[in-house]
């Protein structure tokens, strides 16, 4: 199973849900990755706390001018959807943050011109947290573009599992291309949400996105004691499946703080987490039917 986690808005739990599940399912002794696709902020490591075991620096693709070829046609400039290339005299001035790699350019560019180079925008690390396989992503400082890196620490991750594994997708918050990145792959989208009218509002987005890319839907509602019934509600009227209701426990937020997995610590969260657990074998068992 691919189990991407996910969220309309940050704050909601989604790394505690994620990681709480990945320790709970390895304890079990079920073969289990967590991949924390959450590269602008990665924080699963704080509670999983890995072992790195090896860390490979990760790329993209940018057009290069093959020196003096450039005979200002121009072409590359008015294929470019992202203004990323603007076309001189006799050179190209390639402004590497806007640019997707897409290589529109290098095709338009009648004189074959161009060339593609690696440009190195951050880490994807490997290692074990005792039983959990880690994946992991970060950023290099000032870069703009997180999705071809939110994709290659998936594709870390699912390239190294064997059909058995339950891979658990910790994507970003949010419902921008990074988050599609993130969940792009998975067979269900679990979605962390809390009772509140912020919660509510960033989980239609959430539901709206998964639906746009035909992902089956689950939620939990974290916090649940805390607010009113309006999510309840709508996962209701959008015929989403609440798998769990975790509601406020100090001890639970305690150990979060002190980076310690509450789901070793604490027992009535432990109990909801197998009971998560079960209700997703369900879930999966009946999709694959
Ligand atoms: S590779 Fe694509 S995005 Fe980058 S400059 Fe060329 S056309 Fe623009």
């Amino acid at each position: 199973m691919r189990l991407a986690i996910a969220s309309g808005k940050g704050g909601t739990g989604k790394t505690l849900i994620a990681t709480s599940l990945a320790r709970l399912w390895a304890d079990q002794g079920r073969a289990v990755s967590y991949a924390d696709a959450d590269a602008d902020e990665p924080n699963g490591h704080l509670l999983l706390n890995p072992t790195i075991t090896r860390e490979d620096r990760f790329s993209v693709k940018v057009p290069v001018l093959k020196e003096k070829k450039c005979a200002g046609h121009g072409k590359c400039q008015d294929i470019c959807a992202f203004n990323a290339i603007l076309s001189l005299k006799d050179s190209v001035l390639v402004f590497n943050e806007l640019c997707h790699g897409c290589g529109a350019c290098l095709l338009a560019c009648p004189d074959n011109a161009l060339i593609e180079r690696d440009r190195e925008i951050g880490t994807i690390s490997q290692g074990m947290a005792d039983e959990v396989k880690f994946y992991g992503g970060r950023l290099d400082v000032g870069e703009a573009r997180v999705t071809p890196l939110i994709a290659g620490v998936v594709d870390a991750a699912l390239d190294n599992a064997s059909d058995e594994e339950l891979i658990i997708i910790d994507s970003p918050p949010g419902t921008s291309c990074s988050t599609m990145a993130a969940i792009e792959q998975a067979d269900l989208l679990l979605l962390v949400t809390e009772p509140t009218p912020f919660g509510m509002h960033d989980l239609k987005l959430a539901i709206e996105l998964g639906r746009a890319l035909n992902k089956r839907l689950a939620a939990v509602i974290n916090r649940s004691d805390l607010g009113d019934n309006t999510t309840k509600e709508l996962l209701e009227k959008e015929s989403v499946p609440l798998l769990a209701e975790i509601p406020f426990d100090r001890a639970v937020a305690e150990s979060y703080a002190a980076s310690r997995l509450p789901v070793s610590t604490c027992a009535d969260f432990r109990e909801r987490l197998m009971l998560l657990s079960e209700e997703l074998d369900i879930i999966t068992r009946g999709a694959s039917k």
